[in-house]
């Protein structure tokens, strides 16, 4: 059997057939039905914050986040290239102008020293991801964002269950997005949310969900974002159960660091004081290791081992925004370095000791 680089944590068959059992009854499949109303509420208390509203995917949630901040047509948002093309994106396609800050290269997030020199009159908002669950510095990107009057939205599509001196992820910033797609460390199959303390956003996020309705009015021009009872269904689900996938992630990683720890030219992220992990990634940078981080993925793939070059290329690389002014990997040195060297090996609950050791056997010889 192939060891992929994550596989996604599921209920038994038998669990979730009952969680689904009373679908068949109600015929009330999608559109905020009693499941998708449950799963809030359970993420609600989880996540401890006042509000959560859930999405088909993460990526969604990401531009509905983004849209209901009422940012300027044409804004710039000062965001990082170290993460999934979703991100940009969501910021393009809500009509703002991408502004890549560069990246630390101690936990990988957003370098909080870089920011300032970024902004102009034009700048609206702060995009800041916390990549593999490494947690931004909330504190300084919040003050940045105060002293200068911006809204901040996290994509904390990583940071799942993440907790920084006892304070959830989901309460940093006007909003944090989190995706539950299949791969990630709690998944509804596709899914994800948005998190905030706003009242006022409730109704906004409701409606613009569901093409801008809200009742009988249109009030906003808007896509269809809602989750189904079937994906709710499986967060309900898998809910139950992540405490216990968070413990076994844990102890996989810290066989990973027992066993990389103080080798020549392997670099692993920097565990960060006051936060509680959720061990949803493993990445390694390879540099200056006998071996570079291609020849490190060629040699693990002919094992039939698939690791992530991840995140690589960084999305100021990509060829659909070679024409914006702030794009090209240049400008982000510490980033580029990173991407050209970073492998996340493979990671889930159920990877046992033995497979970890394969794989640090084949890395270290
Ligand atoms: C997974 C991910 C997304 C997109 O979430 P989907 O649920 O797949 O739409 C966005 N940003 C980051 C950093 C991600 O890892």
């Amino acid at each position: 059997m192939p060891i992929n680089v994550t596989r996604s944590s599921m209920p038994s068959f038998e669990e979730y057939c009952e969680e689904i059992k009373e679908l068949w009854d109600s015929r009330w499949l999608t559109n905020m039905g009693v499941k998708h109303r449950t799963l809030q509420a359970k993420l609600e208390e989880y996540l401890a914050v006042p509000h959560v509203t859930l999405y088909t995917n993460g990526h969604l949630a990401l531009e509905n986040a983004i849209a209901a901040m009422k940012l300027p047509e044409g804004g710039e948002v000062i965001t990082t290239p170290f993460t999934f093309v979703s991100t940009t994106h969501a910021i393009s396609r809500c009509g703002l102008v991408p502004v890549f800050c560069d990246i630390n290269d101690v936990d990988y997030t957003m370098d909080v020293n870089k920011i300032e020199a970024l902004i102009n009159e034009k700048t609206c908002a702060i995009v800041p991801v916390h990549v593999y669950g490494n947690l931004c510095d909330v504190e300084a990107i919040q003050e940045i964002a105060d002293k200068y009057g911006l809204k901040v939205i996290y994509d904390a599509a990583h940071a799942f269950g993440v907790t920084y001196k006892g304070i959830s992820a989901a309460a940093f910033g006007d909003a944090s997005m989190f995706s539950f797609h299949a791969t990630k460390v709690f998944n509804t199959i596709e899914g994800g949310a948005v998190c905030y303390s706003d009242d006022d956003l409730i109704s906004v996020l409701d409606a613009q969900k569901n093409f801008g309705l809200s009742g009988e009015e249109c009030k906003y021009i808007a896509g269809n974002a809602k989750m189904s009872e079937f994906q709710a269904a499986m967060g309900i689900c898998n809910l139950r159960h992540l405490p216990n996938e968070i413990l076994k992630r844990k102890i996989a990683v810290e066989r990973y660091r027992e066993r990389f720890s103080g080798v020549d030219g392997i670099r692993l992220s920097a565990i960060q004081e006051n936060i509680e992990s959720n061990y949803a990634y493993f990445p390694v940078v390879f540099d200056g290791y006998k071996y570079t981080r291609d020849e490190v993925f060629e040699k693990l793939k002919a094992e039939d081992i698939i690791a992530r070059k991840y995140f690589y290329p960084l999305t100021n690389g990509f060829e659909c925004y070679e024409d914006w002014d702030s794009a090209g990997e240049d400008k982000t040195p510490v980033a580029k370095h990173i991407a050209y060297r970073v492998l996340t090996l493979p990671l889930f609950a159920d990877l046992t000791i033995e497979d970890v050791d394969r794989i640090c056997d084949i890395i270290l010889k």
